[in-house]
């Protein structure tokens, strides 16, 4: 496996890679690697024959009072994880590489970024697709793996490939969870012991959903309900959102009959934000 620091370096790799006729894909990641990560790389290699793993802890994506100076960075354990996860490639380029002086340009989505995360972290989904439409220049690739973790992220990047004509297949892959069922995050290494089990409430308000929603109710509002109920009942969580909203839109929902839904969760657990879903 390869590691490449540079956009230049990348492309000769690339470019190479291409000559020799092989399907690129491509797993964009802010580093800190852990299981769920390592299955996006997994699944990139079976979808692909010549997998890249990006590593950027991307600045435009975080806020002016959110975590981008202390976010956990671990690049030599990334790189032996990706070579063991069957990557090709780790591109892992500095600020100033992929932020030259003078950069400025932005991509802004539209509405299915405004909802939900959108409401709170202003800027971030610009970041988040602007960062992704470079990479997907950079790497040119044919296939590119993102995690349901982030499904609102997930619904922007699609939104994204197809208003700007990438060539670009999207795939979204399912979250891989603790053995307690909390979703894996780079995060959650800001947890105790204690918040690890505190989170648990969030899967749970996710399970107690999908169960109602399993017996045929179809009311946005008392599977909301349900969920926020069992949130409640873990005083340390304190939420930001807890919505039915349309796979699509990331808009909330009156009622999830004939139509594809999630409910989508976000609460702060002492300093750390968690979020997390589940399909209905
Ligand atoms: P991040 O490094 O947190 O920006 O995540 C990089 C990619 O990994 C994104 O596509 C995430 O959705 C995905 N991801 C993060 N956590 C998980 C998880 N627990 N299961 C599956 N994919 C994940």
């Amino acid at each position: 496996m390869e590691v490449a620091k540079t956009i230049s370096e990348l492309r000769t790799v690339i470019k190479s890679a291409r000559q020799a006729g092989k399907a690129i894909g491509l797993v964009p990641t802010m580093g800190c690697l852990h299981a769920g990560h390592l299955s996006l790389i997994r699944r990139a290699k079976r979808e692909s024959d010549f997998v890249v793993v990006s590593i950027f802890v991307n600045p435009t994506q975080f806020g002016p009072n959110e975590d981008f100076s202390k976010y956990p960075r671990t690049l030599e354990a990334d790189i032996i994880g990706c070579a063991e996860a069957g990557a090709d490639l780790v591109f892992a380029p500095t600020t100033d590489e992929f932020y030259p002086a003078g950069a400025s340009t932005l991509i802004t989505v539209g509405s299915v970024a405004e909802k939900l995360c959108g409401e709170f972290r202003p800027g971030h989904f610009q970041g988040v697709a602007t960062v992704v439409a470079m990479l997907f220049h950079a790497v040119q690739c044919d296939v590119a793996i993102f995690g349901q973790k982030d499904l609102q992220q997930l619904a922007v990047i699609r939104q994204m490939t197809r208003d700007l004509c990438f060539p670009v297949r999207i795939i979204g892959h399912e979250t891989i969870r603790e053995t307690n069922g909390v979703a894996m995050s780079s995060r959650n290494r800001y947890l105790s012991p204690e918040q690890l089990e505190q989170a648990t409430a969030i899967p749970a308000a996710l399970a107690a959903a999908k169960a109602l929603s399993k017996t045929g109710i179809t009311d946005a509002a008392r599977l909301r309900e349900v969920a926020r109920t069992v949130i409640a009942s873990q005083p340390a969580l304190k939420p930001q959102y807890c919505e039915i909203v349309g796979l699509e839109t990331m808009t909330p929902v009156a009622s999830t009959a004939g139509q594809r839904c999630a409910i989508a969760i976000a609460c702060h657990l002492g300093s750390t934000r968690l979020i997390d879903n589940a399909l209905l």
